[in-house]
Parts: structure tokens; C-alpha cells; sequence
């Protein structure tokens, strides 16, 4: 007999009003029912039922903030092998940064990567412009339904899509699209370096890369993109956000349909500080920098006042080989996607953060930032885009289990509690017990949707 649809049996199912136990029934690509209680004999035995009584059952996460390196840089990572790392970490859809080659700055450039993703991505996507000194136009005529917003790198960093404050100016005034920034003062930056490079030549030690990207760098550029934000009344979103001073800056008081800027924190910030350099050096070199961890803590805290109002991973693969380089050689950027969720709920068992706090800003606050089209959350007619989750299966991070193209991990030989034993994309499961399984691609994302 042909099965109607797919039931997760008697499972703890999270919702933005409460938790329970119950079941909940896919059909297509929907979610068709949720059930508080037990589900009606005569409809368990229409369905194909996946027995998830051990299991919790979350919204798959919206990463809003990741680095799949294509086009031009597939030697690191390509859409199809990070889509898949992606569903390992729970995450069913991703935004990618346009700092790619070519850079994803005018329209022709964004429609191929749609075209890309619409044949090799595992999960649901969506697309970020990129903002340059002369492409304004180019920006303007872009269909608000089909990019995310608009990056500006105010600061150099991977890319060098740099911009000028005369540009951040111009786009203030005339975007139709939400901005977010990548926010670092290149002069401060450029004065720490040239002090540390007197000290130490091109070897600096990585530990130093945090008073160079220092909190000053951060805090001016952040400081200087907050206020004109708000002179201009126009919605910014402020990347990575990796200092405690900056924090000072964010109002937690309103409701995030409510706020003019808000802020993302990514993972790396959550879980690496200062300490980590001595062990892991290159490896865990980002820009902006990993910083104290007093900082760390702050930032944590920040998801429970509310001051940071989304997590993303900022997923951002490079060779191994090219972070054996000096200070100056190596690059910058971290692979975090493939453990997204299990590494936030190993926070959320050693009490940093609360699972409501993380399933907030991981599923639902992306989806309400950005207007995504019935995703991010567990609610009947909404795209079934789910995650379950084993709270107690304890297991450890290790090279040859690596998804991600790149092949290695900063969190190698971590071990953690909670792992994601079944993803479904658009109602199809997608990842089942360590194993990426399935046969059907993501869909693009509908932004800024009413
Ligand atoms: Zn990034």
C-alpha cells in the first residue's frame, strides 16, 4: 500500500510556544498535522512512522551567514559538499556571502550561483550582493524576493570587496535591500599590524591576531555603521558581532520585527577565546578575530537579553595546507557548518545558553529577520524542514568523518552529547544516521515575504 505521508512518532517537539510530546505528520513537502497526544490508530497505519521516542524534534536551522566558496575557489569547498556538511549540523537551509570569484555583485553573477544551487545543493539557499564602490545600480534593480540583502565589507577581509564610507553613505540612502556589514576599521587594523610586524616580522604569533583586528577596530567601524543606520532609518544587520563593547550598541528591549539593527553571533565566537590560540594557532584565525574570554561570555549572555538576535556558523573553509603559512600568508576563516547544532546544544547542556535561546535564534529569528517564506519554524502548512536530534548520544569529532571539502576541523577531538540523527528538506529526509542518504535538491528561499 502507498503511504500517505511520514509520521515522527511520540517525540518532544519544540515550538516557539511551547514543548511537548507528540507527532507530526509530513505529506509532500508540508508539515501536515502535529499531534499533542497520541496519534489516531487508523492514521499511524496510512503512514510511513519513524519511531522518535529518544528523539527531540527542532525546526532545521536557517545559517544565514556561510562561505561555499562557489564560484572560483572550489578547490576549498563547493555547494554541494557543504550542502551536504550542512545537513550532518542540522542545517536545512543557508545565505551565502558574496565574496566568491567572480563576487557575487551584479545580477547576472547571482543569478548563475542560483543556477548552481538549483542543481547541487542538498538544502535550501539563498544568496547575498554584494556591495561595491560603483554597482549601486546594479543593486537597486534587484528582485527583494530573491536576495537576501545586501553585504558590505567595510574593512578588508577574504575578497578584498572592500567599500569606502562615501559608498556605505550611498547605499544608506538608496538601498531597497536590508544591509548587513562586515564591520572592522581597516586604519586601526592597519596601525596593530605594523606595530606587531616591528616586533615580530612575518612571524607573528596567532595569538596576536586578536590586538590586531582589535576590539577598538571592531567597536569604531560598528559604531560609526550603527549611527548612520539610524540617521538614515534604514534596517542593518551587524555580522559577527566578537567583542562585549560592541554589545553596547544593540537595544534588547524590542521585539526583533520591531528593530532597526540588529546583530548575528556566530558559533567560532560562542565556543572558541584567546586560549585557543596557543593550541590551535591558524586554525582558528578568523576576521573579525576570536577575542577574550570575557568577550565569549558576553556574547553568550547576549543571546538571552536579546542584544544578539540570530546565530550563524560563518562557515568558512581554506586548505589545511594554506593555514600552514605565516601570520601575514594565512587566511582567514573557520569550517564550522557540519556541527552547527550539536556544538550550540553542548553549550546548552553546560548551562551557557538555554535550547529555547538557541532554537530561537538559530531557526525562528533568521526566518523573521530576513521574511523568509514558511520556514524556520514547526507550524502546520509550513515547509517541512526538520531536524531530530539524539540529547544523549555522546561522541566525539574526528578527520575521517569530515564531510566538509576542506577535510579538517578546529573542533577535532571535541566531543559532544547531541547528534543530529535524521534531517528532512522539503519534507524529504535527507541525512539518517551519519549518512547523507536521499535524492532531492533544495529550493531557493522567497525573501522579504509579508
Ligand atoms: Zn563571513
Amino acid at each position: 500500500m502507498n503511504k500517505q505521508g511520514i509520521i515522527i512518532h511520540n517525540t518532544k517537539i519544540f515550538t516557539e510556544k511551547n514543548t511537548f510530546r507528540g507527532s507530526l505528520r509530513i505529506e509532500g513537502d508540508i508539515i501536515a498535522e502535529i499531534f499533542k497526544g497520541e496519534v489516531p490508530e487508523n492514521i499511524l497505519n496510512k503512514n510511513q512512522v519513524i519511531d522518535a521516542s529518544e528523539l527531540w524534534l527542532l525546526p532545521g536551522v536557517i545559517d544565514t551567514h556561510v562561505h561555499f566558496r562557489e564560484t572560483g575557489l572550489t578547490e576549498k569547498a563547493d555547494i554541494e559538499t557543504e550542502s551536504k556538511a550542512a545537513l550532518a549540523g542540522g542545517v536545512t537551509s543557508f545565505i551565502d556571502m558574496p565574496n566568491t570569484i567572480p563576487p557575487t555583485t551584479t545580477l547576472a553573477a547571482l543569478e548563475m550561483k542560483q543556477h548552481l544551487a538549483e542543481e547541487k545543493s542538498w538544502i535550501n539557499y539563498g544568496f547575498f550582493l554584494g556591495a561595491t564602490s560603483d554597482n549601486l545600480n546594479e543593486l537597486v534593480q534587484a528582485d527583494p524576493q530573491k536576495v537576501a540583502g545586501i553585504k558590505m565589507y567595510v574593512g578588508l577581509t577574504t575578497g578584498n570587496l572592500v567599500i569606502d564610507k562615501d559608498t556605505v553613505q550611498k547605499l544608506m540612502v538608496s538601498s531597497p535591500h536590508l544591509l548587513v556589514a562586515h564591520a572592522e576599521d581597516d586604519l586601526v587594523i592597519q596601525r596593530n599590524s605594523a606595530i606587531y610586524r616591528e616586533k615580530f616580522g612575518e612571524n607573528i604569533p596567532f595569538s596576536y591576531h586578536s590586538m590586531i583586528r582589535s576590539t577598538e577596530a571592531c567597536y569604531k567601524s560598528t559604531a560609526f555603521l550603527v549611527e548612520m543606520a539610524m540617521r538614515h532609518h534604514v534596517r542593518l544587520h551587524i555580522a559577527h558581532v566578537s567583542t562585549a563593547n560592541e554589545l553596547a550598541l544593540f537595544d534588547g528591549s524590542k521585539p526583533l520585527s520591531e528593530k532597526q539593527i540588529t546583530a548575528e553571533g556566530c558559533i567560532p565566537y560562542f565556543w572558541f577565546d584567546q586560549r585557543d590560540y596557543e593550541q590551535l594557532g591558524a586554525r582558528i584565525k578568523s576576521n573579525p578575530a576570536i577575542k577574550t574570554e570575557n568577550d565569549k561570555k558576553a556574547l553568550l549572555q547576549a543571546l538571552t537579553t536579546n542584544k544578539i538576535d540570530t546565530i550563524a556558523t560563518d562557515h568558512a573553509p581554506h586548505l589545511l595546507i594554506e593555514k600552514a603559512g605565516n601570520y601575514f600568508q594565512t587566511p582567514s576563516g573557520i569550517p564550522s557548518i557540519q556541527y552547527s547544532l550539536p556544538l550550540m546544544l553542548e553549550l546548552v547542556r553546560h548551562g551557557q545558553v538555554s535550547i529555547e535561546k538557541v532554537v530561537e535564534k538559530m531557526c525562528y529569528a533568521p526566518a523573521t529577520l530576513f521574511r523568509i517564506h514558511r520556514r524556520g519554524y514547526i507550524r502546520k502548512g509550513f515547509f517541512a524542514d526538520l531536524v531530530l536530534v539524539n540529547p544523549n548520544d555522546i561522541w566525539t569529532i574526528t578527520p575521517e568523518t569530515i564531510l566538509s571539502k576542506c577535510g579538517w576541523s578546529p573542533y577535532e577531538g571535541v566531543s559532544l552529547h547531541a547528534k543530529v540523527t535524521h534531517t528532512f528538506v522539503n519534507g524529504v529526509l535527507q541525512f539518517e544516521n551519519n549518512k547523507v542518504i536521499g535524492n532531492t535538491k533544495g529550493k531557493a528561499l522567497s525573501f522579504n515575504i509579508k
